[in-house]
Protein backbone atom coordinates (compact mmCIF):
# COMPACT_ATOMS: atom_id res chain seq x y z
CA UNK A 1 0.00 0.00 0.00
CA UNK A 2 2.34 2.69 -0.87
CA UNK A 3 0.03 5.49 -0.94
CA UNK A 4 -2.46 4.91 2.05
CA UNK A 5 -3.60 8.50 3.37
CA UNK A 6 -3.38 10.14 0.33
CA UNK A 7 -5.84 11.63 -2.05
CA UNK A 8 -5.14 11.63 -5.90
CA UNK A 9 -6.99 13.66 -8.63
CA UNK A 10 -7.38 11.57 -12.05
CA UNK A 11 -8.32 13.94 -14.97
CA UNK A 12 -9.89 12.07 -17.76
CA UNK A 13 -10.55 8.78 -15.49
CA UNK A 14 -13.56 7.70 -18.08
CA UNK A 15 -11.55 5.58 -20.38
CA UNK A 16 -7.23 4.66 -21.13
CA UNK A 17 -4.44 5.92 -19.01
CA UNK A 18 -6.22 7.66 -16.69
CA UNK A 19 -8.96 4.77 -16.24
CA UNK A 20 -5.76 2.61 -15.57
CA UNK A 21 -3.53 5.17 -13.22
CA UNK A 22 -7.02 5.21 -11.40
CA UNK A 23 -7.03 1.49 -10.86
CA UNK A 24 -3.49 1.59 -9.77
CA UNK A 25 -3.96 4.24 -7.48
CA UNK A 26 -6.71 2.74 -5.80
CA UNK A 27 -4.40 -1.20 -5.68
CA UNK A 28 -1.78 1.02 -3.86
CA UNK A 29 -4.52 2.56 -0.96
CA UNK A 30 -4.98 5.81 -2.77
CA UNK A 31 -7.90 7.43 -1.86
CA UNK A 32 -9.46 8.65 -5.49
CA UNK A 33 -11.06 11.45 -7.44
CA UNK A 34 -12.07 10.59 -10.49
CA UNK A 35 -12.92 13.44 -13.06
CA UNK A 36 -14.09 13.29 -16.86
CA UNK A 37 -17.29 14.26 -18.99
CA UNK A 38 -18.95 11.15 -19.00
CA UNK A 39 -20.26 10.46 -15.27
CA UNK A 40 -21.52 7.36 -16.21
CA UNK A 41 -18.45 5.68 -16.84
CA UNK A 42 -16.81 7.56 -13.69
CA UNK A 43 -19.72 5.76 -11.57
CA UNK A 44 -19.08 2.63 -13.02
CA UNK A 45 -15.10 2.40 -12.48
CA UNK A 46 -16.11 4.09 -8.82
CA UNK A 47 -18.40 0.84 -8.09
CA UNK A 48 -15.81 -1.11 -9.01
CA UNK A 49 -12.91 0.74 -7.18
CA UNK A 50 -14.97 0.83 -4.05
CA UNK A 51 -15.75 -2.89 -4.28
CA UNK A 52 -11.71 -3.43 -3.97
CA UNK A 53 -12.23 -1.23 -0.50
CA UNK A 54 -10.81 1.98 -1.97
CA UNK A 55 -12.06 5.67 -0.97
CA UNK A 56 -13.55 7.39 -4.53
CA UNK A 57 -15.43 10.31 -5.25
CA UNK A 58 -16.41 11.53 -8.52
CA UNK A 59 -16.13 15.14 -9.54
CA UNK A 60 -17.70 15.41 -13.34
CA UNK A 61 -16.03 18.36 -15.12
CA UNK A 62 -15.23 19.68 -18.86
CA UNK A 63 -11.44 20.97 -17.74
CA UNK A 64 -11.86 23.16 -20.48
CA UNK A 65 -14.49 25.27 -18.32
CA UNK A 66 -12.87 27.31 -16.13
CA UNK A 67 -15.55 28.10 -14.09
CA UNK A 68 -16.80 24.07 -13.65
CA UNK A 69 -12.88 23.83 -12.87
CA UNK A 70 -12.69 27.18 -9.90
CA UNK A 71 -15.71 24.80 -8.76
CA UNK A 72 -14.29 21.72 -8.73
CA UNK A 73 -11.25 23.29 -6.70
CA UNK A 74 -13.30 24.45 -4.35
CA UNK A 75 -15.05 21.09 -3.68
CA UNK A 76 -11.50 19.07 -3.92
CA UNK A 77 -10.01 22.31 -1.00
CA UNK A 78 -13.66 20.73 1.44
CA UNK A 79 -11.92 17.14 1.10
CA UNK A 80 -8.96 18.01 2.28
CA UNK A 81 -6.97 18.71 -0.69
CA UNK A 82 -5.17 16.87 -2.88
CA UNK A 83 -1.87 15.26 -2.60
CA UNK A 84 -1.60 14.09 -5.72
CA UNK A 85 -3.16 15.19 -9.64
CA UNK A 86 -2.33 13.10 -12.10
CA UNK A 87 -3.20 15.72 -15.27
CA UNK A 88 -4.16 13.33 -18.20
CA UNK A 89 -7.22 14.43 -19.71
CA UNK A 90 -6.92 15.55 -23.45
CA UNK A 91 -7.96 15.01 -26.80
CA UNK A 92 -6.53 14.40 -30.52
CA UNK A 93 -8.55 15.23 -33.50
CA UNK A 94 -5.32 15.67 -35.59
CA UNK A 95 -5.79 17.03 -39.15
CA UNK A 96 -3.03 19.08 -41.57
CA UNK A 97 -3.04 22.28 -40.47
CA UNK A 98 -3.32 23.03 -44.13
CA UNK A 99 -6.81 21.94 -44.08
CA UNK A 100 -7.58 25.10 -41.75
CA UNK A 101 -10.12 22.86 -39.29
CA UNK A 102 -10.23 25.68 -36.52
CA UNK A 103 -12.68 24.32 -34.18
CA UNK A 104 -10.37 21.21 -33.54
CA UNK A 105 -7.53 23.36 -32.96
CA UNK A 106 -9.67 25.50 -30.28
CA UNK A 107 -10.73 22.00 -28.70
CA UNK A 108 -7.14 20.52 -28.57
CA UNK A 109 -5.64 24.07 -27.08
CA UNK A 110 -8.63 24.42 -24.72
CA UNK A 111 -8.10 20.81 -23.44
CA UNK A 112 -4.63 20.05 -23.18
CA UNK A 113 -3.23 23.05 -22.71
CA UNK A 114 -6.33 25.24 -20.82
CA UNK A 115 -7.27 22.37 -19.25
CA UNK A 116 -3.93 21.53 -17.64
CA UNK A 117 -3.42 24.81 -16.15
CA UNK A 118 -6.66 24.61 -14.73
CA UNK A 119 -6.36 21.63 -12.88
CA UNK A 120 -2.98 23.01 -11.57
CA UNK A 121 -4.05 25.76 -10.25
CA UNK A 122 -7.27 23.50 -8.50
CA UNK A 123 -4.21 21.66 -6.44
CA UNK A 124 -0.89 23.56 -5.76
CA UNK A 125 -2.03 26.33 -3.42
CA UNK A 126 -2.56 23.61 -1.49
CA UNK A 127 -0.01 21.54 -1.87
CA UNK A 128 2.24 24.74 -1.44
CA UNK A 129 0.13 25.26 1.83
CA UNK A 130 1.25 21.90 3.14
CA UNK A 131 4.91 22.20 1.52
CA UNK A 132 4.01 18.42 -0.09
CA UNK A 133 2.17 16.95 -2.88
CA UNK A 134 3.02 15.64 -6.38
CA UNK A 135 1.73 17.02 -10.01
CA UNK A 136 2.10 14.16 -13.04
CA UNK A 137 1.44 16.25 -16.53
CA UNK A 138 0.44 13.55 -19.41
CA UNK A 139 1.88 15.03 -22.32
CA UNK A 140 3.12 12.76 -25.02
CA UNK A 141 5.95 11.88 -27.40
CA UNK A 142 4.40 14.82 -29.58
CA UNK A 143 6.06 16.84 -26.56
CA UNK A 144 9.21 16.52 -28.19
CA UNK A 145 8.26 15.52 -32.13
CA UNK A 146 6.13 15.90 -34.34
CA UNK A 147 4.52 14.34 -37.51
CA UNK A 148 2.52 16.21 -40.65
CA UNK A 149 -1.24 16.30 -39.35
CA UNK A 150 0.17 16.52 -35.92
CA UNK A 151 1.44 20.11 -35.50
CA UNK A 152 -1.52 21.30 -33.19
CA UNK A 153 -1.59 18.54 -30.96
CA UNK A 154 2.04 18.55 -30.79
CA UNK A 155 2.16 22.08 -30.30
CA UNK A 156 -0.61 21.60 -27.25
CA UNK A 157 1.56 18.77 -25.97
CA UNK A 158 5.04 20.48 -26.08
CA UNK A 159 3.19 23.47 -24.21
CA UNK A 160 2.71 20.67 -21.35
CA UNK A 161 6.08 20.14 -21.24
CA UNK A 162 7.51 23.43 -20.93
CA UNK A 163 4.55 23.89 -18.54
CA UNK A 164 6.09 20.69 -16.45
CA UNK A 165 9.36 22.03 -16.64
CA UNK A 166 8.83 25.52 -15.55
CA UNK A 167 6.37 24.15 -12.96
CA UNK A 168 8.84 22.25 -11.18
CA UNK A 169 11.49 25.03 -10.99
CA UNK A 170 8.81 27.36 -9.43
CA UNK A 171 7.52 24.78 -7.15
CA UNK A 172 10.53 22.97 -6.19
CA UNK A 173 11.01 25.27 -2.95
CA UNK A 174 7.68 24.82 -1.99
CA UNK A 175 7.95 20.84 -1.87
CA UNK A 176 5.99 19.80 -4.47
CA UNK A 177 7.02 17.86 -7.35
CA UNK A 178 6.38 17.55 -11.05
CA UNK A 179 6.36 14.78 -13.49
CA UNK A 180 6.00 14.77 -17.23
CA UNK A 181 4.91 11.58 -18.84
CA UNK A 182 5.50 11.19 -21.89
CA UNK A 183 3.77 7.97 -23.95
CA UNK A 184 4.22 7.02 -27.39
CA UNK A 185 1.21 4.96 -29.03
CA UNK A 186 -1.13 3.69 -26.14
CA UNK A 187 -3.58 1.50 -27.10
CA UNK A 188 -6.99 3.51 -26.05
CA UNK A 189 -10.03 5.58 -27.46
CA UNK A 190 -8.07 8.80 -28.38
CA UNK A 191 -7.88 7.62 -31.97
CA UNK A 192 -11.59 8.28 -31.66
CA UNK A 193 -11.61 11.83 -31.47
CA UNK A 194 -9.78 12.56 -34.48
CA UNK A 195 -12.25 14.00 -36.83
CA UNK A 196 -10.50 13.75 -40.19
CA UNK A 197 -11.94 10.29 -41.58
CA UNK A 198 -8.89 9.61 -43.91
CA UNK A 199 -6.29 10.60 -40.71
CA UNK A 200 -8.53 8.39 -37.70
CA UNK A 201 -8.21 5.54 -40.45
CA UNK A 202 -4.24 5.83 -40.61
CA UNK A 203 -4.30 5.70 -37.02
CA UNK A 204 -6.40 3.30 -35.94
CA UNK A 205 -4.92 0.64 -38.23
CA UNK A 206 -1.92 1.14 -36.21
CA UNK A 207 0.36 2.64 -38.53
CA UNK A 208 3.41 1.09 -37.25
CA UNK A 209 2.23 -2.26 -38.79
CA UNK A 210 0.17 -4.79 -37.50
CA UNK A 211 3.15 -6.64 -35.61
CA UNK A 212 4.48 -3.62 -34.02
CA UNK A 213 2.58 -3.88 -30.31
CA UNK A 214 1.47 -0.06 -29.19
CA UNK A 215 1.57 0.00 -25.28
CA UNK A 216 -1.48 -0.53 -22.82
CA UNK A 217 -2.49 1.74 -20.51
CA UNK A 218 -1.40 -0.32 -18.00
CA UNK A 219 2.12 0.15 -19.42
CA UNK A 220 1.99 4.38 -18.63
CA UNK A 221 0.44 3.58 -15.24
CA UNK A 222 3.57 1.63 -13.73
CA UNK A 223 5.55 4.26 -15.31
CA UNK A 224 3.34 6.62 -13.17
CA UNK A 225 3.64 4.65 -9.98
CA UNK A 226 7.61 4.53 -10.44
CA UNK A 227 7.75 8.37 -10.45
CA UNK A 228 5.00 8.74 -7.47
CA UNK A 229 7.24 5.97 -5.28
CA UNK A 230 10.29 7.80 -5.59
CA UNK A 231 11.76 8.94 -2.14
CA UNK A 232 10.85 12.58 -0.88
CA UNK A 233 14.27 13.96 -2.34
CA UNK A 234 14.04 12.15 -5.81
CA UNK A 235 11.38 14.21 -8.49
CA UNK A 236 11.35 12.23 -11.75
CA UNK A 237 11.44 15.39 -14.07
CA UNK A 238 10.15 13.56 -17.30
CA UNK A 239 9.40 9.81 -18.57
CA UNK A 240 9.24 8.74 -22.37
CA UNK A 241 7.68 5.52 -22.78
CA UNK A 242 7.91 4.10 -26.35
CA UNK A 243 6.66 1.04 -27.46
CA UNK A 244 9.70 -0.97 -28.39
CA UNK A 245 8.73 -0.93 -32.55
CA UNK A 246 7.97 3.00 -32.53
CA UNK A 247 9.71 5.30 -34.86
P1 LIG B 1 -8.74 8.36 -24.04
O1 LIG B 1 -9.48 8.97 -25.17
O2 LIG B 1 -8.97 6.95 -23.73
O3 LIG B 1 -8.94 9.23 -22.71
C1 LIG B 1 -9.04 10.62 -22.74
C2 LIG B 1 -9.68 11.05 -21.44
O4 LIG B 1 -9.74 12.49 -21.40
C3 LIG B 1 -11.08 10.54 -21.28
O5 LIG B 1 -11.28 10.11 -19.96
C4 LIG B 1 -11.94 11.75 -21.58
O6 LIG B 1 -13.14 11.70 -20.81
C5 LIG B 1 -11.05 12.88 -21.07
N1 LIG B 1 -11.38 14.14 -21.68
C6 LIG B 1 -11.31 14.49 -22.99
N2 LIG B 1 -11.77 15.73 -23.17
C7 LIG B 1 -12.13 16.19 -21.94
C8 LIG B 1 -12.69 17.38 -21.46
N3 LIG B 1 -12.98 18.40 -22.29
N4 LIG B 1 -12.93 17.51 -20.14
C9 LIG B 1 -12.66 16.50 -19.30
N5 LIG B 1 -12.14 15.33 -19.68
C10 LIG B 1 -11.89 15.18 -20.99
O7 LIG B 1 -7.21 8.61 -24.39
P2 LIG B 1 -5.85 8.30 -23.58
O8 LIG B 1 -6.11 7.59 -22.34
O9 LIG B 1 -4.93 7.74 -24.58
O10 LIG B 1 -5.37 9.80 -23.30
C11 LIG B 1 -4.98 10.27 -22.01
C12 LIG B 1 -3.87 11.28 -22.18
O11 LIG B 1 -2.72 10.63 -22.73
C13 LIG B 1 -4.20 12.42 -23.14
O12 LIG B 1 -3.71 13.63 -22.61
C14 LIG B 1 -3.42 12.05 -24.40
O13 LIG B 1 -3.10 13.18 -25.17
C15 LIG B 1 -2.21 11.39 -23.78
N6 LIG B 1 -1.47 10.53 -24.69
C16 LIG B 1 -2.06 9.45 -25.27
C17 LIG B 1 -1.34 8.66 -26.17
C18 LIG B 1 -1.97 7.51 -26.90
O14 LIG B 1 -1.34 6.99 -27.85
N7 LIG B 1 -3.15 7.03 -26.52
C19 LIG B 1 0.06 8.93 -26.47
C20 LIG B 1 0.59 10.06 -25.77
C21 LIG B 1 -0.14 10.82 -24.92
P3 LIG B 1 -14.58 12.21 -21.26
O15 LIG B 1 -14.68 12.04 -22.75
O16 LIG B 1 -15.51 11.33 -20.49
O17 LIG B 1 -14.64 13.63 -20.82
Amino acid sequence: MKFKGKRAWVTGASSGIGQAVARALAGEGAEIVLSARREDRLQSLAEELKNQGAQVHIEAADVSDRAAMETVAERLAALGGIDILINNAGTMPISPIINGRVDEWDQMIDVNIKGVLYAINAVYSGMAERKAGHIVNVSSIAARTTYPSAGVYAGTKHAVRAISETLRKEAIRFGVRVTDIQPGSVDTELPDSIGHEKIRGIVKSNMYGEDAAMLKADDIANAVIYALEQPEHVDVGELLIWPTRQE
